[in-house]
């Protein structure tokens, strides 16, 4: 058998409790990775003198693939989100987030299963901000002819063609690969009608690539929201620009049970990064407490990733048994189980 090589970054909070319940559990698949560790976050800045060393990049370029705990960012001041700079270093373009929901989990929804594919390096995340009073926020004040206020902060919501069209592809060549049915495309662009307007041209371009195969459909952002909450068995597949994507993957996490069980990977030409949907939780840290579901199913799409589909699928009904006997689940499932007990439960059904 195959030993496969993998970087893994541990993060910081609670991140590295469970990658190492995550760790356990897919080795305990049977299947043979050599983990490298790599540091990154908080906990990295006062050893290397910043969260993202060139170490745990050259890892990630040298491995192809990575298995994250989550990174906290400092709110408002201090270093830039190190996920963020993760993404864009090794242009991870795409991000893929599965939402379902399984069996025995308390939602005021069942038969939950969407799929979010949201563009990772451009739109209003792609840094590119000036603070007030700024020589160049004062240069586009001025260019914008009186529609923004002095003294105001700036940010710019960058989106390409090139960028857009490689996020739509992605998301149509993932729905005929996985037997998907159907994408929707989700923009505000009667209001952005330049940036999300490029978007919607673009996927529509795209889109038509794969007539009679795919169905093809457009949402607003605002009444995607409400339709989600309404009647979200009726979508299937969406790509969206990465804001939209950021805050839909948060609602539809919250559809299928919460954070703790909504998975993540980034994908780009070269590598792979997977990782859960949920932050740091740093208010739990060390304490055994949160879910590592979330980081076990990103698992569950690496092994896939990796070739080691009957693996993935032993796991994932592994994960999916624990869930609904409900006996070894954490708090936000209802349980009083710990992370590690959580991870030592799914090892016994494997
Ligand atoms: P969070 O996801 O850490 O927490 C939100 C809520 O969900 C909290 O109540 C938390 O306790 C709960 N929660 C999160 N993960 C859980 C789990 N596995 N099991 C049970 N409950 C869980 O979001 P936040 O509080 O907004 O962010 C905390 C930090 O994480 C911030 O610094 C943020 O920037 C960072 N963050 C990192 C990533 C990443 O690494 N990819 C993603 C999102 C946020």
């Amino acid at each position: 058998m195959n030993t496969h090589k993998v970087t893994l970054i541990p993060g910081d909070g609670t991140g590295p409790e469970i990658c190492d319940v995550t760790v356990k559990v897919i080795e305990a698949t049977g299947v043979k990775i050599a983990w490298e560790t790599a540091d990154a976050g908080a906990d990295a800045m006062g050893k290397y003198n910043t969260p993202l060393p060139d170490s745990t990049l050259d890892s990630i370029r040298k491995n192809k693939v990575a298995l994250k705990g989550p990174i906290t960012t400092p709110i408002g001041t201090g270093f830039r989100s190190v996920n963020v700079a993760i993404r864009r270093e090794l242009d991870l373009y795409s991000c893929l987030r599965p939402c379902k929901t399984y069996a025995g989990i308390k939602s005021k929804y069942d038969n939950i299963d969407l799929v979010i594919v949201r563009e990772n390096t451009e739109d209003l995340y792609a840094g590119v901000e000036f603070s007030p009073d700024s020589a160049e926020a004062e240069q586009i004040i001025a260019l914008s002819k009186n529609k923004i206020r002095p003294h105001s902060a700036i940010s710019i919501k960058p989106i390409s063609k090139e960028g857009t069209e490689r996020i739509v592809r992605f998301a149509f060549e993932y729905a005929v690969k996985n037997n998907r049915k159907n994408v929707t495309a989700v923009t505000k662009a009667n209001i952005m009608k330049f940036t999300d307007g490029l978007f919607l041209d673009t996927a529509r371009a795209v889109a038509k690539e794969y007539e009679g195969k795919i169905a093809y459909q457009e949402r607003l952002i605002d009444n995607m929201c409400m339709q989600l909450v309404q009647k979200p068995e009726t979508y299937d597949v969406m790509v969206l620009p990465n804001l939209y994507g950021d805050i839909i993957s948060d609602l539809c996490a919250g559809l299928v049970g919460g954070l703790g069980v909504a998975p993540g990977a980034n994908f780009g030409k070269d590598y792979a990064v997977f990782e859960a949907v949920h932050g740091s939780a740093p208010k739990y840290k060390g304490l055994n407490k949160v879910n590592p579901i979330a980081l076990i199913l990103s698992g569950v799409l690496m092994l896939d990733y990796l070739g080691e589909k009957e693996a993935a699928q032993r796991l994932e009904r592994a994960v999916a048994t624990v869930i609904k006997e409900g006996k070894q689940v954490t708090y936000d499932l209802g349980g009083t189980a710990g992370t590690r007990e959580t991870g030592q439960a799914i090892i016994n059904k494997l």
